[in-house]
């Protein structure tokens, strides 16, 4: 049984979503306004468009992203046509034009992050590749890393990310998934690779992360944690503050079955 690094991602976030969402594949699957949000700004963000002239403004951002928008249209109905033919061609439309409303704002925060280095952010913005596949029998780890870009004349990965950034860092989380990514990539290349990006791409924040050993027994762990939710382990319920929300409410009320007490 081999874990995705987005598993590693949901078990930080709630360990029993990942418990749920194993024998849940049709709920896993929902396309809904957030979801087709998240493939329209993948696709801005790995635009060769938007890093192909100087930014010299947020007015130039701006048309940049808006171009980009326009394009990706066209693109996300190719690349995920068996997803996106099948669903109300409304959520495709509203969640484009939220994001159009949105695109100012996205434009003037990264201009407003660019005050403070201007070459670096754009470099770790450059994608030179993008959704790469990689995979580690080792670690029975899998997953796409969004985009390579380039810092120190090194390739290192780089997650985008939909919501909101922290003020300082990153979401642990993420932070989780990175490092993930960064084990799998150094698989691959043979390298000690030890950073990567988190790009909060509607923040206009893409962030420099380097990751130490902790973060890596971290993986280590919640890998074997993963693989046993995988058998059939129920994790102990920890109330969250979005357990309101959460489409699995119902099912979490269930007490920790018998068989979970064996592992
Ligand atoms: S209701 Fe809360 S504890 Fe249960 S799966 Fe959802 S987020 Fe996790």
């Amino acid at each position: 049984m081999n874990v995705s690094t987005s598993d590693i991602r949901q078990y930080m976030i709630c360990p029993r979503i990942v418990y749920f969402q194993k024998d849940d594949k049709d709920r896993c699957e929902i396309i809904d306004e957030r979801v087709v949000k998240n493939l329209f700004i993948k696709e801005i963000s790995f635009d060769d468009l938007l890093y192909s002239i100087d930014w010299n403004d947020s007015e130039t951002i701006e048309q940049l992203l808006l171009k980009s928008l326009k394009n990706s249209e066209d693109r996300i109905r190719e690349i995920y046509k068996d997803d996106l033919d099948n669903i109300d061609q409304k959520i495709i439309f509203t969640a484009k034009e939220e994001l159009t409303d949105e695109i100012k704002k996205i434009a003037e925060r990264l201009w407003n992050r660019l005050n403070t280095d201007e070459v670096l952010i754009k470099r770790l913005m450059t994608p030179i590749d993008i959704e790469k596949r990689v995979y580690s029998d080792r670690f029975g780890l899998y997953g796409i890393i969004d985009k390579i870009v380039i810092f120190d004349d090194e390739e290192i990965p780089s997650i985008v990310k939909l919501g909101n950034s922290p003020n300082i860092g990153v979401w642990k989380e993420d932070r989780t998934q990175l490092t993930a990514c960064i084990m799998l990539l150094e698989e691959e290349t043979g390298r000690v690779i030890g950073k990567g990006v988190v790009e909060y791409f509607r923040c206009g924040r893409p962030v420099l992360v380097e990751i130490n050993r902790y973060d890596r027994r971290l993986v280590l762990n919640v890998i074997d944690k993963i693989k046993k939710i995988q058998m059939g382990r129920l994790p102990e319920r920890e109330d969250k503050v979005f357990c309101n929300y959460c489409t699995y409410k119902e099912e979490c009320n269930v007490k920790r079955s018998l068989l979970s007490k064996f592992f």
